[in-house]
């Protein structure tokens, strides 16, 4: 299906590896030219090497912390004219609701829901001057059934998903289509991550919880980062106009809710 984005420039934030990177490959195989993001230089400048080599594209990498004024300045400065916007960060870590206070929620507030609110605030004006914009914010499938030991990552996220729900009402007009992607759980550095918090936990091998997991997905396996970046390609094509404000789950059906 040819996407008709060919051409247009996205900005992929923390993008150097798992679903932002998925992201990032899947609109360059459209044709789209990057901007990517990430705070190891590394790991972004090997991507942007591999994705220039396998698909041909423009690739502009760009090392800060999105989360900071300063690593979004940066990143901002060096954009240029952005068609297409992919919100993504680091998730906050897990705990008990008794574990955090006023500074963690400041810290996932500040990463998970007020980062991709001042990215849209600042490149939607121009994308409306256009007429034409795609914006899709990664956040989690916890905003649909709670993760509880993702406290911090449910209030964040559910904050900017209420913000996304009016927002994206107001520029749709314009040409400018937002919406959020909700991963389930992905086979990526994130995910083995909290796997080993639970192997630890439960005094188990990170292989026996990953089956656990795998146990309680309808689709009996981790999403992979493209099964995510098909998704966020075709919401930021020509071809998802109509689709405007919606929460789309990549779960493996999960989420065991009828909508
Ligand atoms: P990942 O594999 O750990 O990759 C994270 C990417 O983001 C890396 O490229 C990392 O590079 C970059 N990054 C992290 N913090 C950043 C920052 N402050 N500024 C710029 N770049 C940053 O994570 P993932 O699994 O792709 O997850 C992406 C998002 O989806 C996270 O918010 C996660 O909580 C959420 N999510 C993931 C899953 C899952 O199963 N994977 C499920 C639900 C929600 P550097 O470290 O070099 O910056």
């Amino acid at each position: 299906m040819d996407l008709g984005i060919k051409g247009r420039r996205a900005l992929v934030c923390a993008s150097s590896k798992g679903l932002g990177r998925g992201c990032a490959e899947a609109l360059a195989a459209a044709g789209v030219d990057l901007v990517l993001n990430a705070r190891g230089v590394e790991a972004l400048e090997q991507t942007a090497e591999a994705i220039r080599a396998e698909f041909g594209v423009m690739v502009t990498a760009i090392a800060a912390d999105i989360t900071t004024d300063e690593g979004r300045a940066a990143v901002l400065a060096g954009a240029g004219d952005i068609d297409i916007l992919v919100t993504n960060a680091g998730g906050p870590p897990p705990g008990i609701w008794s574990d955090w206070g006023r500074e963690d929620f400041i810290a996932a507030l500040d990463a998970n829901m007020l980062t991709p609110i001042a990215l849209m605030t600042t490149l939607m004006p121009k994308m409306i001057d256009r007429g034409w914009g795609r914006v899709v914010n990664i956040t989690s499938q916890s905003v649909k059934a709670p993760i509880p030991a993702l406290g911090l990552s449910n209030a964040a996220r559910t904050g900017l998903t209420g913000y996304v729900a009016g927002t994206a009402r107001q520029v749709a007009p314009f040409g400018v289509i937002v919406n959020n992607m909700l991963p389930g759980i992905h086979a990526t550095d994130r995910a083995r991550s909290l796997d080993g918090g639970v192997a630890q936990q439960a005094e188990i091998s990170l292989e026996e919880a990953k089956a656990q997991r795998v146990a309680t997905i309808p689709a009996r396996r981790y999403g992979t980062a493209e099964d995510f970046g098909a998704m966020c390609a075709f919401l930021c094509s020509e071809k998802a106009g109509f689709i405007v404000g919606q929460n789309i789950l990549v779960d493996g059906g999960a989420t065991n809710a009828t909508l």
